[in-house]
């Protein structure tokens, strides 16, 4: 599997809101095509996150749905 990273800035690390509270974000890095979670997170927390979750760049202003990615 390519190797997925922002467009902008080559950047491996992103974020994603929780659809249902905009102030909660999931960090988390793309390695190998798996989503890695930062360990702050609590997975049995964690929204749902598929091909079309709005996904943040960490280091600069790129979003977009995490399948432009792919
Ligand atoms: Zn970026």
């Amino acid at each position: 599997m390519a190797e997925l990273k922002c467009p902008l800035c080559g950047s491996n690390s992103f974020y994603a809101k929780d659809p249902t509270d905009p102030y909660e974000i999931y960090e988390f890095d793309l390695s190998e095509g798996k989503m890695i979670f930062s360990s702050e997170v609590d997975e049995s927390d964690l929204p749902e996150v598929d091909q079309e979750t709005e996904t943040y760049c960490n280091r600069c202003a790129w979003h977009g749905k995490l399948k432009i990615l792919g």
